[in-house]
This record gives C-alpha cells, sequence and structure tokens, in this order.
C-alpha cells in the first residue's frame, strides 16, 4: 500500500534557498564523494555533453543514496556512461585526460552534440508560424487550436533530465534556442488568431520565470478581445524539481494570485505537470505545492515519458497515477521517449511501451485511465499505440492518430506491421502490403 496520503496536516515545511549545481560543480556534491573515482569520471564526461544541472532539494529529498546507481531519480538527473554511444564516450574521455582548453572541450561537444539529432520531430523549420510575414521565433503552431509560446525568461528548469528533449537549448548553443522576448507579439499573434482556444506556456520551464514576468504575458489575457483563449496550459516540473516555488518562494503567493485571477476570469487553468515516478510526489513540500495549487482552482494534469532506468514497469507507473488522483491530478500523456539525445539508453520498445500502459490500466479505477498513450510526438502528429492484433493472419500495431498537423488526420485509426524491436514511429511499416501510411500521401 502507498504510504499515508493525508494533505491536511502536512501544511508547515522549512523554506530552503535554491542551490544549484552544474557539471563544473559535480565535485562538490558530497553525496558523491562516496561513488568510486571511475563512475565520477564517467559523469564528468557525459555532462560535458548532456545537459546536466541539479538543485539541493533533489539531491537530499528525492534521490535515494542507498540505492543508487539504480535510483529512479539518480538516473533521472545524474549522467550515466552508457548515455552516450562508446565511441562518442571515448573521444570525451580521452579528451578530458590530457589537459584540454574549454575551448577544446566545447568544439568536441558540439560536435558529439550534432550527432544526437538535437531537434526531432522538425521542431525548428517546421511549426514557426509567421506575423506580418516575418517568422517569429518563440511561438510554436502546429495543431489548430493550440499555441506554444517559450517565453525567454522560462527556457532554463530547476534541474535537468537526463532525457531531456529539449536538451539542445540548454547547452550552450544560443542559436539553438526558441525564444520570445516581448509579450506584445504573444498578444498580437492570439489576437489576429481566433482559431486558437488554447495557449501552452513551456520552455524549459516557465515557472523558473519570476512572478512578475508571468504576469506580463498572462494577466492581458483576461480582456475580452482574448475570449477565444479558453484554456491556459502552464507545463512545468517545478512540481517535482521545486515544490517550494508554490509555498516559500518570495513571490509563491503572488504566483497563486495570478491563476487565481485567470481561473476567476473564466479560464480554465491547468499546470502540464512532468511526472516519471512516484516517488516525486512523495515529499511533504511537493504535497503541499499541489494543495496549493489546486486551491487556486487550477487544474494538475500530468504527463510523462516511459523511460527504461526509470519506470519501465507498470506498478510504478499505477501507482503513480493512483497518487496522482488520490491527490487530485488527472493523469493526462504516456509518452513514448522521443528521438533524440540519450534515447538509446532509455528507449523501450513500442510493445512493451503498450504492456506497460495496459498493465498499469489494468490495476486503476476508470478516474486514473484518463491517460491516452503510449504516444509518439511525431512529425506528422500525436500517434497513439492502441494495441497490438491479428487480422487475417497478419500480425499488428493498432495505431491512432490523437492529434494531427492536419485537423483530418485526428482520430484516425490506422495499422503497421508488428515489429518486436520498434522504439519509434519511423521504424513502423504500415500493414497489409500498403506502401504509405496514410499521412504520407
Ligand atoms: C502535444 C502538443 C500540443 C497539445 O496537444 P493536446 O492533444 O491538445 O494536448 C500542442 N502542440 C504541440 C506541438 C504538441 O506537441
Ligand atoms: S523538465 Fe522537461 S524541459 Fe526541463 S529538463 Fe526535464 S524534460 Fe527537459
Amino acid at each position: 500500500m502507498d504510504k499515508a496520503l493525508d494533505i491536511r496536516h502536512l501544511r508547515t515545511v522549512e523554506p530552503r534557498a535554491f542551490k544549484v549545481f552544474t557539471h563544473h560543480q559535480l565535485d562538490q556534491i558530497e553525496q558523491l564523494g562516496g561513488l568510486p573515482e571511475e563512475i565520477r569520471f564517467d559523469m564528468r564526461v557525459v555532462a560535458n555533453v548532456l545537459p546536466f544541472r541539479v538543485n539541493e532539494y533533489v539531491i537530499e529529498e528525492l534521490i535515494d543514496w542507498t540505492r543508487v546507481p539504480d535510483d529512479p531519480i539518480f538516473q533521472l538527473v545524474f549522467p550515466q556512461r552508457e548515455m552516450l554511444e562508446p565511441e562518442a564516450f571515448s573521444r570525451m574521455a580521452t579528451l578530458l585526460r590530457g589537459e584540454p582548453s574549454r575551448a577544446e572541450i566545447k568544439a568536441l561537444a558540439t560536435e558529439l552534440r550534432g550527432d544526437l539529432n538535437p531537434h526531432p520531430a522538425g521542431q525548428m523549420e517546421l511549426n514557426v508560424p509567421a506575423l506580418d510575414d516575418e517568422a517569429v521565433d518563440g511561438l510554436q503552431h502546429k495543431y489548430r487550436e493550440t499555441v506554444l509560446f517559450f517565453p525567454s525568461q522560462g527556457q532554463v528548469c530547476h534541474s535537468y533530465c537526463t532525457f531531456c528533449f529539449r536538451w539542445a537549448q540548454f547547452v550552450g548553443d544560443k542559436d539553438l534556442r526558441f525564444a520570445l522576448g516581448e509579450a506584445d507579439t504573444l498578444h498580437r499573434y492570439l489576437r489576429e488568431h481566433p482559431e486558437v482556444s488554447d495557449l501552452l506556456v513551456t520552455g524549459g520551464d516557465p515557472m523558473v520565470m519570476k512572478t512578475h514576468h508571468l504576469e506580463g504575458y498572462l494577466s492581458a489575457l483576461t480582456a475580452p478581445e482574448f475570449d477565444h483563449i479558453q484554456t491556459i496550459r502552464i507545463g512545468t516540473k517545478s512540481l517535482t524539481f521545486w515544490p517550494y516555488r508554490f509555498v516559500s518562494d518570495a513571490d509563491s503567493d503572488q504566483l497563486l494570485r495570478l491563476l487565481e485571477k485567470l481561473v476567476r476570469a473564466g479560464k480554465h487553468v491547468a499546470l502540464m505537470a512532468h511526472y516519471n515516478h512516484w516517488r516525486e510526489l512523495e515529499t511533504p513540500i511537493a504535497r503541499e505545492a499541489i494543495r496549493r495549487v489546486r486551491d487556486t482552482g487550477a487544474v494538475i494534469r500530468s504527463q510523462g515519458p516511459l523511460l527504461r532506468h526509470i519506470n519501465d514497469n507498470a506498478d510504478d507507473w499505477a501507482r503513480m497515477w493512483r497518487t496522482q488522483v488520490r491527490l487530485g491530478i488527472v493523469p493526462y500523456y504516456m509518452f513514448v521517449e522521443r528521438d533524440t539525445g540519450a534515447r538509446r539508453y532509455f528507449e523501450v520498445p513500442l510493445v512493451r511501451a503498450w504492456e506497460i500502459y495496459r498493465g498499469a490500466m489494468q490495476q486503476l479505477s476508470g478516474l486514473g485511465r484518463t491517460a491516452r498513450g503510449p504516444s509518439m510526438s511525431a512529425n506528422p502528429g500525436k500517434v497513439e499505440i492502441q494495441g497490438v492484433t491479428e487480422i487475417h493472419g497478419e500480425k499488428l500495431f493498432v495505431l491512432r492518430m490523437i492529434q494531427g498537423r492536419n485537423p483530418d488526420w485526428v482520430q484516425r485509426p490506422f495499422f503497421a506491421r508488428y515489429d518486436e524491436q520498434a522504439t519509434w514511429l519511423d521504424q513502423l511499416t504500415p500493414a497489409f502490403g500498403e506502401e504509405k501510411f496514410f499521412f504520407e500521401e
């Protein structure tokens, strides 16, 4: 059984100052001192290529150091040797064993990152909208009703996930960042697009921003001219990485009042909370943060990828979703790990992903079965694996387009040949001897 889930008595929590470690400070993390030097060197090698950033709350309260290296939260934030291909690893290791300059490290890191598909699903080129015929960098508009907004102050996170699909923007290459400085541009774009009902503020993590920045972007949306914006979603992992954001930071109360103001103005406000493991929900501060957000009238919906080494079993998902339902969080998406970064380390075959999803669903009541998935955010849209079946002797995957670049594709079922190893849409081929999937025509 889950341990006691009563959140009523947890209102007193000690505030904490935000202290963060980057790859230059790996050696200052006391808890790593107990690990063999070899493993610490491996971490330094990987942390020079993939993003690394972790704060003291995650180190002290989320990681169970007696279970390292298998601990899921340790795997979530600390680099592991196998996250790089052996050749890439040994090139960086060899370089670091000499006495390289920062420029040499940077040059090799940049080269190695280039091989890791930094921009999956054509994010950079395909979904950038225009205003007055000019590309607007900080917006993405892929699905008719939903605009993604990347506020420039929100393009980092309180810690970094080792599997991050937005990792390219954290590793220093400014050209690769989505960013938009101007609230005006956002407001103009939304004014000119009455077909948009949903604004999704994302990052990085928009909750790293000071509340007054968020206010600058969001308060204006309560005006009548933005009546078509019915839903404001904020994608965040702060409920995991820094729940103090909602409880004891200097502008926490101001943040909650902003959420409340948007709710009172008739908006559906949703925190799209990134969760990977039930352990993220267990600390008193995490529970207090959830309670306070819910008290504003905002909804918390949860989403996150399925990852080998972190959550690749049905019981952990069932326990996570069950705990969330109990805390008033609505399970929303289970994602398939994207085809970027250290994906080889984390990837799970699609058939296994579906088995885990199904195994978790079987343990829950209907209120926990609101999560769709396993879902691939691919170029044509979000594709869900509905199951494996056999039709006229051919074993196949049943798939469904739950969100599509073309609205006409939405909810179309389709079929792919069964493939035990496939981990992404581009490895699947159409069933019944067809040449192409319907969205490729
Ligand atoms: C997932 C996603 C959305 C939101 O889709 P919903 O099905 O409404 O949750 C919007 N834009 C992009 C680019 C997405 O990947
Ligand atoms: S919370 Fe999201 S954006 Fe931030 S590091 Fe993790 S996966 Fe990347």
